[in-house]
C-alpha cells in the first residue's frame, strides 16, 4: 500500500460582490421641500462622490438661505395637521416608512456602501435594518407618548432642525426623523455633505408612504448649510450629531434664543479587559468595538484597556485576529474594513497615527494590500500607550486602538473616566457583579457587558460631559420632543 501524502488546502475567499444593476439611483438630487424634490433657488449642485473609488455617484443640490427659509415656512404650515391627526394615524405613516425602509432594504444597503464606503456585511446587516426597527418602535410609541413621560400631558417642540454625520446616514437620519415625528413635530434633516444619497432615498420613501407635505423636509449641503440651519430663525429645536467642535458652536449660537438642543458628540469610549474575561470573546469584542465601520463610530472602543497580568495574551491574540480582517472592496460580502470615509478624514487619521508615534507609542498596522485609488487606513493598533498621548486622549475616528493596562479595579475606573469624553464603555468579565459595580462607577452613557457596539430602538443611547447631552432611542428619547406639563 502506498500513502499519498495529503496536498495542503488554502483556504480564502472567492470574491463576492453585491450587484449594483438593481439599484435605481437618479443622476441629479434636488432639495426635499414640501412632499417634492426642486430645484434649489440658486441652481447650487455638487458631486457626491464613492470614496471607495473616487467616482461620483451622483449630483446632489445644495440648500441656500431662500431654500431654508422655504422649508421652514412649508415645515410650520404643516407641523398644526400633523400634529392634530389622531395619534394612531401618525403612528401608520411611520408604520408604513418602517415597512418600505425593509422592501427596499437591498436598494438602500448597497447605496449606503456606496456613498460612505462601509462594508456592505454591516450596510445590509446592521445599519438598514436598524433604521427600520427606529421607525417601528416609534411608530408604536405614536399613540402612547404620555406613558414614555411618566403619564403627564404632552404636546409637540414645533418644527425641529436636525443634522447628522456621515458614520452612519440612514440610521441617525432615522433616530432623529422617527421619534421627532411620532411626537407630532414636523422635521428638517440635513444630510452630511459626504453622504446624502440614502437621505434623498427615504425622501422617496416619505412620498411612497403618502407622508403630508412638509412633514419631513432634506435638504443637502456642506457644514455652511448646518451652520445656517442653526442660525435660521423659525426653529423650536436643533438636534445635532458630530463632532464636539461643532456642538459647542452650535450651542454658542443657541445660546440665549429659546431653542431646545440635543447634543450627541463625540467619545473616546474605553474598553475595558479583566483578567478573568473569556479571552477570545473579548478578542472578538475588541475588534467589533473598534474596526466595525472603520472606526468611524462616535462610542467606537478606542481606548482598550486590559490588566496588566493578560496583556501579553490579549495583546497576541488580537494582533493575530487583524491579520485576517478583509480590508478592501466594501461591496464585496466578504469584507470587513471597507474605505475611509474621505479623504479629509484620512489626513485626519493619518496625522493623528503620525503623532502617536512621534510621542512614542509603538504602532503595528497590519499588512494588506490596498485597492490604488480611494481612501485606504490599514487596522493598526498603538502599545506602550501613556494615558498623555494624543491617540490616547483624542477621537481618532478611523480603526486604530490605542493600547492601555492598569493593574487594579479601581485604576481601571480611574483610568475609564479620565477622558473629558463620557459615550460608552465595555466591560470583559466573567464575573457579574464586578461588571455591575464597574458599571456604575463609570461615568458612561452606554456601557456594554460582554460584548460591544451592540444597539437597541428600545435602549437609550447618549452621552456624559463633552460627549453631549440628551438621549436617543426607547422612551427616553420621546422626552426631547416633547413639551411635558409639570
Ligand atoms: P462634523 O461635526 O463637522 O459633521 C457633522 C454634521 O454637522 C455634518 O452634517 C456637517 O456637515 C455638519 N456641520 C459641520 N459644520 C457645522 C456647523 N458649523 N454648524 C452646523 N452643522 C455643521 O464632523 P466632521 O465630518 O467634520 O468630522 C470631524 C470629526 O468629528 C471626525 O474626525 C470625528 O472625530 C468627529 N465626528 C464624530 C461623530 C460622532 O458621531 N460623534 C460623527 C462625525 C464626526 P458636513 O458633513 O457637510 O460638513
Amino acid at each position: 500500500m502506498t500513502v499519498e501524502p495529503r496536498a495542503s488546502i488554502v483556504w480564502d475567499y472567492a470574491p463576492a460582490p453585491e450587484a449594483t444593476d438593481h439599484l435605481r439611483l437618479r443622476d441629479r438630487y434636488g432639495l426635499f421641500i414640501g412632499g417634492d424634490f426642486v430645484e434649489p433657488a440658486d441652481g447650487r449642485y455638487a458631486p457626491t462622490v464613492n470614496p471607495a473609488t473616487e467616482e461620483v455617484i451622483a449630483e446632489v443640490a445644495w440648500a441656500g438661505p431662500a431654500d431654508m427659509g422655504r422649508a421652514i415656512e412649508v415645515s410650520r404650515a404643516a407641523q398644526p395637521r400633523w400634529a392634530a391627526l389622531p395619534d394612531r394615524e401618525r403612528g401608520k405613516f411611520l408604520f408604513r416608512i418602517a415597512r418600505l425602509i425593509q422592501e427596499r432594504a437591498r436598494e438602500l444597503a448597497v447605496v449606503e456602501t456606496l456613498d460612505g464606503g462601509k462594508p456592505l456585511r454591516e450596510s445590509r446587516d446592521v445599519d438598514i435594518p436598524l433604521a427600520a426597527a427606529h421607525f417601528f418602535h416609534y411608530a408604536g410609541w405614536a399613540d402612547k407618548l404620555r406613558f414614555g413621560v411618566n403619564a403627564r400631558e404632552v404636546a409637540p417642540l414645533g418644527v425641529v432642525g436636525q443634522i447628522v454625520p456621515w458614520n452612519f446616514p440612514l440610521l441617525m437620519a432615522a433616530w432623529k426623523l422617527a421619534p421627532a415625528l411620532a411626537c407630532g413635530n414636523t422635521a428638517i434633516l440635513k444630510p452630511a455633505e459626504t453622504t446624502p444619497l440614502t437621505a434623498l432615498l427615504l425622501a422617496e420613501i416619505c412620498q411612497e408612504a403618502e407622508l403630508p407635505e412638509g412633514v419631513v423636509s432634506i435638504l443637502p449641503g456642506d457644514g455652511a448649510v448646518g451652520a445656517a440651519l442653526v442660525r435660521a430663525p423659525g426653529l423650536d429645536k436643533i438636534a445635532f450629531t458630530g463632532s464636539t467642535a461643532v456642538g459647542r458652536d452650535i450651542q454658542t449660537a443657541l445660546a440665549g434664543r429659546g431653542v431646545e438642543l440635543t447634543l450627541e458628540l463625540g467619545g473616546k469610549s474605553a474598553n475595558i479587559v479583566f483578567e478573568d474575561a473569556a479571552i477570545d470573546q473579548a478578542v472578538e469584542g475588541i475588534v467589533n468595538g473598534i474596526f466595525f465601520n472603520q472606526g468611524h463610530v462616535c462610542c467606537a472602543g478606542s481606548r482598550l484597556l486590559i490588566q496588566e497580568s493578560v496583556v501579553d495574551e490579549v495583546v497576541a491574540k488580537l494582533w493575530a485576529r487583524m491579520g485576517r480582517l478583509r480590508v478592501g472592496d466594501p461591496l464585496d460580502k466578504n469584507t470587513d474594513v471597507g474605505a475611509i470615509n474621505s479623504a479629509e478624514q484620512l489626513e485626519r487619521i493619518s496625522e493623528l497615527v503620525a503623532a502617536g508615534e512621534a510621542e512614542g507609542a509603538v504602532r503595528r498596522s497590519v499588512q494588506c494590500e490596498l485597492p490604488e485609488r480611494g481612501y485606504w487606513f490599514a487596522p493598526t493598533m498603538f502599545t506602550e500607550v501613556a494615558p498623555a498621548h494624543r491617540v490616547a486622549v483624542e477621537e481618532i475616528f478611523g480603526p486604530v486602538v490605542s493600547v492601555l493596562t492598569f493593574r487594579t479595579q479601581a485604576e481601571a475606573i480611574e483610568k475609564a473616566n479620565n477622558s473629558k469624553y463620557g459615550l460608552a464603555a465595555g466591560i470583559w468579565t466573567d464575573k457579574g457583579a464586578k461588571a455591575f459595580e464597574v458599571a456604575s462607577a463609570l461615568r458612561a452613557g452606554v456601557v456594554w457587558q460582554n460584548t460591544y457596539n451592540h444597539f437597541d430602538p428600545t435602549a437609550a443611547f447618549g452621552g456624559y460631559k463633552e460627549s453631549g447631552f440628551g438621549r436617543e432611542g426607547g422612551p427616553a428619547g420621546l422626552r426631547p420632543y416633547l413639551r411635558v406639563a409639570r
